[in-house]
This record gives C-alpha cells, sequence and structure tokens, in this order.
C-alpha cells in the first residue's frame, strides 16, 4: 500500500515534525553558520534558518523561531532531508518540493517524508508557509554559490 497517498497518514507525519521540530536549535557557535531571516506577513510564521556548508555539503542544517503547523514541520522535514547533503543534491531536493507545491509530477521517492504536504498545494493561503523555510535555504545556497564564483 502507498502510504503516502493516506490523508492520515500525511497528517500524522505532519503533527510528529510540529510538536517534535527536527533540528529546531540555535547553533552553540554561530562561527561559519550562514543565517536567514524568514517571515511571512499573512502568518504567524518568523524563522531563522541556519546553514553550515563546508566543501560544497550542507554539514550542518537547523532552524528557530516561532512558525505555523505547516511552516514548522516543513522546517523540520527538510533539516532532516538536507543534512549532509551536497549543495548539488539540496538544489534538487528544492526543486522536486516547488513541483509537487505546483501539483506538478515530483519524485515522491526522493521527498520522502515531505510527501506529506502534496495536498498543500491546493490550498493557495498555506503554500507559503510550506515554502518558506526552503525558501529561505535556496537564498543561502545562492549567495554560498555567488560568493565561491
Ligand atoms: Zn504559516
Amino acid at each position: 500500500m502507498d502510504y503516502f497517498n493516506d490523508p492520515l497518514f500525511l497528517r500524522q507525519i505532519i503533527m510528529d515534525h510540529y510538536e517534535n521540530p527536527r533540528n529546531k536549535r540555535i547553533p552553540d557557535d554561530l562561527e561559519g553558520y550562514r543565517s536567514e531571516h524568514a517571515t511571512i506577513s499573512s502568518c504567524i510564521d518568523d524563522l531563522m534558518i541556519y546553514l553550515y556548508l563546508d566543501n560544497g555539503e550542507i554539514k550542518d542544517i537547523c532552524f528557530s523561531g516561532q512558525a505555523c503547523t505547516i511552516s514548522t514541520a516543513s522546517a523540520s522535514i527538510m533539516t532532516v532531508l538536507l543534512k549532509n547533503k551536497t549543495i548539488e543534491e539540496a538544489l534538487k531536493y528544492i526543486v522536486e518540493f516547488d513541483k509537487m507545491m505546483q501539483l506538478e509530477e515530483f519524485d515522491k521517492d526522493l521527498l520522502q517524508e515531505a510527501n506529506a504536504f502534496k495536498n498543500v498545494g491546493k490550498q493557495a493561503n498555506r503554500i507559503s508557509c510550506a515554502r518558506l523555510s526552503w525558501q529561505g535555504v535556496l537564498k543561502m545556497i545562492k549567495g554560498a554559490i555567488k560568493n565561491d564564483s
């Protein structure tokens, strides 16, 4: 059976990551970290996202702040998926996540628990919540690539 077609299962993933967010912390030492303040005026979402890149690889990724259920769960799942990935791999995840948000065909196997947001694309007002942390990371990665070249 395809669990990712079960709305109850998808809801459980989101609630689990909202109630027990993974990688929700401020780094002990911010030296070497990039950070991005990500907010949405139409929602309570107000997150700081921290990214530690080393040699083109995401060595650490975490977040702090206040946000709604969708935004918090999305940030939590994103940190799990992107940790220890290369920049190229991370970009692939971000592209596939955005395809899912636009209700296009996307790589289900790649996105794993992020499949929980596949119906969010049908609720226009929640799309920006789900995308918030991903876009924050994208901004930092683009900044890193720019600095390198
Ligand atoms: Zn929100």
